[in-house]
């Protein structure tokens, strides 16, 4: 957020609760950095094309410097031998396969070349300075933070502090009226290990996809830098097979029962970790803006603090960017109006909320499917065909890359009547076409999944580890941006 806002001509200063920044010795920041406030970094991070046209159009030197880190493209029409004839907007369907600290990373090389931002690690935000609202407006004006060292006052205050940043209760302490939230729990619970490919094999295998669906778990595969890649396998929280995952020897054996798993798994990686495992995510929605207007102006909230979405679809920097960005592009317009406030919810309303609906959707249909066990094969039939049709038919295959890198709504994509009439004859060309799942059916999973113990236990990991997050925050508050006034040179 900093850096699109100083590159946008404004000057912003930045708290960040945690003391240290990333550095360029990946593994040890990767794996060796204890990060209570971002527990999810250790977690595969793909880049949707969304996020990658942010950086490589608004921060083109964050965008190389990722790519000379060690960050890969891959074109999701790549999938096929030969790539089908290029449409307009193919470009921009490629994910960015990275562990999550390139990003850091490069962000934080930027930072410290950007003259416009000065960035206090280790100084939490405690707090808000307000007074109250603008005249007409019932709420309360945030003008600047509070930190153990002091006041800092800015045109603007953006929260960027994460889905564990707390500004709900910063705002409840200043006497806002509550936000309005909408939450949904997902009841899925993740388990990822990290691997390395042997030294001189780059990649790993293009085929099978690498994300697979049972009928009560899943499995799927994150190529990332520097021959990493990590291996998730995801179920629903009440199974009761779950904490049999945590077994680094246990959760391999699971992997290898999917498509993704035994190809990946085959090639002699090395594990660089232990199993990861996180849960009791849920998709949640916070708004600014009531039925009576702005409960807050001069502040308005970027990423997860907005949106949470579950990583399910892979959204949460895509939205945090967009989000960001939008805020560097509009900051110079009055930003402690009632106006700007209304704005940016009505902005967020119309293009984030319908990916997160998308989401809450889709988490929906996976939890469902995971509890009752019914698998694929209780999903209909069209919606089934759509995925394994894409597998074989470019253009269908476009229509859902567009979807995955949020190019284009599902409602439109497959709308599209030639995505349709593919989609048709595919079918009819099977008429005994059925949903399957993949992966190992219950009574396997279930021998699978018996007998874990430390004993069964592969080697030590080559990278120290460290221990699973917290299932609560440590300290919840908030970080923010405050804009020490757009500069005259501010451009939107
Ligand atoms: C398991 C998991 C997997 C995910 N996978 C993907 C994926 O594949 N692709 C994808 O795009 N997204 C993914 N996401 C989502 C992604 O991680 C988030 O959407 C993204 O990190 C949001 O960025 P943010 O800046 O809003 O919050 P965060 O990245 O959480 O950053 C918040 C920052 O605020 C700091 N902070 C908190 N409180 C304070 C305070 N009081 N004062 C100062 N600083 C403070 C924290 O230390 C932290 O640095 C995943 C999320 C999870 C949980």
């Amino acid at each position: 957020m900093a850096l699109l806002a100083a590159r946008h001509g404004h000057t912003a200063e930045l708290f960040e609760r945690d003391s240290r920044a990333p550095g360029t010795a990946l593994d040890r920041d990767f794996f060796g950095w204890r990060r209570p406030t971002v527990p999810q970094a250790v977690q595969p991070h793909a880049l949707l094309g969304a996020a990658r046209s942010v950086l490589r159009d608004e921060l083109p030197d964050v965008y190389a410097e990722m790519l000379g880190l060690g960050a890969r493209e891959r074109h999701e029409l790549d999938w096929f031998e030969e790539r089908p004839p290029a449409r307009p907007g193919d470009e921009d369907l490629v994910m960015l396969q990275a562990r999550r600290i390139l990003l850091e990373s490069a962000l934080t090389t930027a930072l410290r070349a950007e003259a416009g931002v000065v960035v206090r690690y280790g100084e939490p935000v405690a707090g808000l300075t307000t007074v109250p609202g603008p005249a007409g407006n019932p709420g309360i004006q945030v003008t600047g933070v509070t930190t153990e060292a002091g006041n800092y006052e800015g045109d603007l205050v953006v929260d960027a502090g994460g889905r564990r940043g707390g500004v709900e209760r910063r705002l409840a302490e200043a006497g806002c009226r509550p936000p309005v939230v909408e939450r949904h729990r997902t009841g899925l619970a993740y388990f990822c290990r990290w691997y390395r490919l042997p030294e001189g094999m780059d990649e790993g295998p293009r085929r099978p996809w690498a994300v697979t669906g049972g009928a009560f778990a899943g499995c799927a595969v994150f190529p990332a830098d520097n021959r990493v890649f990590a291996v998730t396998l995801f179920v629903h929280t009440s199974d009761t097979t779950r904490s049999a995952l945590r077994d680094p020897a246990v959760f391999e054996r699971a992997a290898r029962a999917f498509p993704p798993g035994a190809a990946w798994l085959a090639l002699g990686a090395e594990p660089l970790s232990d199993v990861r495992a996180t849960a009791s995510l849920d998709n949640r929605w916070s708004a600014l803006v009531d039925e009576h207007g702005p409960v807050v102006t001069g502040l308005v909230p970027v990423g997860d603090s907005i949106t949470h979405t579950n990583p399910t679809l892979g959204q949460g920097t895509s939205l945090a960017l967009w989000a960001a960005r939008r805020v560097a592009r509009t900051a110079h317009r009055d930003p402690g109006s009632a106006r700007f406030a209304v704005d940016h919810h009505d902005w967020a309303v119309r293009t984030l909320k319908p990916w997160f609906d998308f989401q809450v959707v889709a988490d929906a249909a996976i939890g469902e499917r995971f509890a009752t066990r019914a698998g694929r094969t209780g999903t209909a039939r069209e919606a089934a065909a759509l995925f394994d049709c894409a597998l074989e038919d470019p253009e269908v295959m476009r229509a859902r890359a567009r979807v995955r890198h949020l190019a284009e709504p599902p409602e439109r994509a497959y709308a599209d009547p030639e995505v349709k009439a593919r989609v048709a004859r595919w079918l009819a060309e099977r008429p005994d076409y059925a949903p399957h799942d993949a992966g190992p059916d219950r009574t396997e999973w279930e021998e699978l999944t018996a007998g874990a113990g430390r004993a069964a236990q592969p080697p030590e990991p080559a990278v120290p580890w460290v221990s699973e997050e917290p299932a609560v925050p440590v300290v919840p508050v908030v970080p923010v941006v405050p804009a020490a006034g757009p500069s005259t040179s501010a451009r939107s």
